[in-house]
């Protein structure tokens, strides 16, 4: 009988598991990091123990503090959720010691699927078509390169230990893979301790289509349909789908019953993932098999009508399967867009407190998030606020249900990839479902933010401004400065920077509302509501809402038409502004996006570089971020060394622009 379960884990993941205890009567214990001592996951649970710092690896990685919490807090079992030691067999083999059931595969299974290179060899063994490729042990620079030849180009090396699209890189021709293979060995060492790689073909215009399977410990294995996840940026998944446009009854029920043989051969128990890419000529190869919940398991449950994590702690507990592949049936249409704390063109990570955290609601709408508004995302894990999943009758309409909810979707405070999620659910190629792995690069959509704040969102800054000064006046703390705003029937000047831009406003009261002028025009309004977090107001009969709210600095921030703005009111000019406006005249520093280590650098002070030359390679969130740049000039200063650390904003590279 499990009467508590340890949740190895964090974020949304650990709060899914979380929400399957409860409905099982189960308690639920959170482990945390110092930087999570507040998180949702620890609020939401029965009991929580504290495991370390806030580096993942010296936390949420330590096995042994977390099987000491679990034994300490009374639990009989730990759900891994994924990530972190979800996929790591020393841990799994820990806990079955330790008398504690690890809901996930034995870790004899961890370990056969573990490397790509071995799993592509049971794949083969089991019958199961691989990319074309070489996975041999010769790991020396020159049978590597002859074996690229040989292989040809366009061609992936992929570290057999790699996931996440860590130690990956592709290569179009010869002369890029010396460059290539040191990239992804120095990535593969840094991350996994294991520098060994394989190539493989690279399949142009693939999809991404994996299979979920889930086994129990008396020999039963089914699987439960597709996921399509084709739409990925740096080969990391933003939108997955269930079923994938691309597959028929009968390639479902092929690639279906590969993937459970796949699950056969590697002695599989629970739930796992077979991955497989599919070529535009239906021919599917597999990729890897994962061996944890995935992120995206709430499409299969949407569609399948089926509780995985419930499954999970079912299968662990000794139960067979309550059905058989004959009883899963399919219904309806799932997405899930994965909603990123990042820059929705460059993709770099932000980090810092999600001001206003408010997702949508309404039928066929499920949101996973392990975050509430003032939550904050840090530098140490990953950048996801949350997954939207949307279900319709067809996949028309679960598309249109994901654009109401985006529309809906109110995050204020960080940047997000919000625009770029609205900016596939409208494209054209997506609702015709013509997919592939190369979708957001070859379909140019860049989302780029709305370059100015139009004079809708000005207006109802400035009367956010006026009115939160009116109710500060009814709580009794109004100083002379707000008293002179307020003055009905004066124009009251009023000014905020949008980016690069000051806009300056004229606000006066009339009546029952306001009527803000602005360089260009004048908007009248009528506030409808006002709440903490929301503005509605009529502009010419038109009723608009915003969703507001206001960062540490003191900034507002808007949500409007599922767009984000950052309002600030700008400081005095002083000194130091006008020294730095001088001073940056005809050229530039780059700064870094957030705070890691510099591990390459490729120029020199004095060189001449061309626009979009590579100039730095930074290590930041586990990730390598290539710095190039961004007109032509020369390198006039190089503040740092490879393998120094730089904070978040440090100028790494001073770069004169060429005249003209
Ligand atoms: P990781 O485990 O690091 O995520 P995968 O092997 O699962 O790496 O591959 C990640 C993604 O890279 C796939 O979803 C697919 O988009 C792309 N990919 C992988 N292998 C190939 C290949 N041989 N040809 C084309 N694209 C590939």
């Amino acid at each position: 009988m499990l009467t508590r379960i340890l949740i190895a884990n964090r974020g949304e993941i650990a709060v899914r598991v979380i929400r399957a205890c409860r409905e099982l009567g189960i308690s639920p214990a959170a482990v945390y990091s110092a930087a999570d001592a507040g998180a949702l996951h620890v609020r939401l649970a029965d009991v929580a123990a504290p495991v370390g710092p806030a580096p993942a690896a010296q936390s949420y990685l330590r096995g042994e503090a977390i099987i000491a919490a679990a034994q300490r807090l009374g639990a009989q079992a730990i759900h891994p959720g994924y990530g972190f030691l979800s996929e790591n067999a020393a841990f799994a083999r820990m806990c079955r010691e330790a008398g504690l059931a690890f809901i996930g595969p034995p870790p004899e299974a961890i370990e056969a699927m573990g490397g790509k290179i071995g799993a592509r060899r049971i794949a083969v063994a089991a019958g199961v078509p691989v990319v074309p490729g070489y996975d041999g042990a010769d790991q020396s620079d020159a049978t590597l390169a002859a074996e690229a030849a040989r292989v040809g180009f366009p061609l992936l090396v992929k570290a057999s230990a790699g996931g996440g699209g860590k130690g990956m890189r592709a290569v179009s021709a010869p002369g890029e893979f010396a460059a290539a293979l040191e990239g992804a060995r120095r990535e593969a060492g840094a991350a996994f301790g294991d520098a060994t790689v394989f190539l493989e073909r690279y399949i142009q215009r693939p999809r991404h289509v994996e299979i979920q399977i889930l086994a129990d410990s008396h020999g039963n294995i089914v699987h439960l349909g597709e996921r399509e996840c084709s739409i990925q940026r740096r080969h990391q998944k933003v939108i997955e789908e269930s079923p994938s446009p691309a597959l028929t009854p009968a390639l479902r029920v092929k690639m279906g019953e590969a993937a459970v043989r796949v699950a056969r051969a590697a002695g599989y128990v629970n739930a796992g993932t077979v991955e497989f890419i599919l070529g535009p000529d239906g021919s599917f190869y597999f990729l890897e098999m994962n061996t944890r919940l995935q992120v995206e398991h709430p499409v299969t449950e949407l569609v399948t009508g089926l509780d995985l994590v419930r499954l999970q702690i079912a299968i662990a507990a000794g139960a067979p399967l309550p059905f058989t592949q004959e009883g899963v049936s399919f219904r309806g249409h799932a997405i899930e867009a994965r909603l990123y704390a990042e820059d929705p063109v460059s993709f770099l990570p932000a980090v810092g407190r999600l001001a206003l955290h408010e997702p949508p609601l309404g039928p066929g709408v499920r949101v996973d998030s392990g975050l509430a508004s003032g939550d904050e995302v840090t530098v140490h894990y990953d950048p996801m606020i949350a997954k939207l999943i949307v279900s319709g009758a067809d996949r028309a309409a679960a598309i249109e249900r994901l654009r109401r909810a985006l529309d809906d979707y109110a995050v204020l405070g960080l940047t997000t990839n919000l625009p770029l999620l609205r900016a596939v659910a409208e494209s054209p190629a997506f609702v015709a479902g013509d997919t592939h792995t190369g979708f957001l690069a070859e379909q140019r959509i860049h989302a780029t933010p709305p370059a100015a704040a139009p004079p809708e969102a000005l207006a109802a800054a400035a009367i956010w401004e006026q009115e939160a000064g009116g109710r500060r006046q009814e709580a009794g703390a109004r100083s002379p400065f707000e008293s002179r705003w307020r003055a009905g029937g004066v124009d009251v000047p009023i000014s905020f920077t949008v980016g690069k831009e000051t806009h300056l406003l004229q606000a006066r009261q009339s009546g029952e509302g306001w009527s803000i002028a602005y360089a260009g025009g004048h908007i009248d309004l009528t506030i409808i509501a006002i709440r903490d977090s929301e503005l509605v107001v009529a502009i010419r009969d038109t009723l608009e809402r915003f969703r507001v709210a206001r960062d540490a600095a003191g900034d507002l921030l808007l949500g409007w038409r599922g767009e984000a703005y950052r309002l600030a009111r700008p400081a005095p000019l002083s000194a130091d502004s006008v020294g730095r406006a001088g001073h940056g005249h005809g050229g530039a520093s780059l700064s870094a996006p957030m705070p890691g280590t510099l591990i390459t650098v490729l120029v020199s002070a004095g060189e001449q570089v061309a626009e979009g030359q590579p100039l730095l390679v930074l290590e930041a969130m586990k990730m390598e971020h290539t710095v190039v740049a961004p007109y032509a000039g020369v390198v006039r200063r190089l503040p740092f060394a490879a393998g120094d650390s730089v904070a978040g904003g440090a100028d790494l590279i001073e770069l004169e622009a060429d005249e003209d």
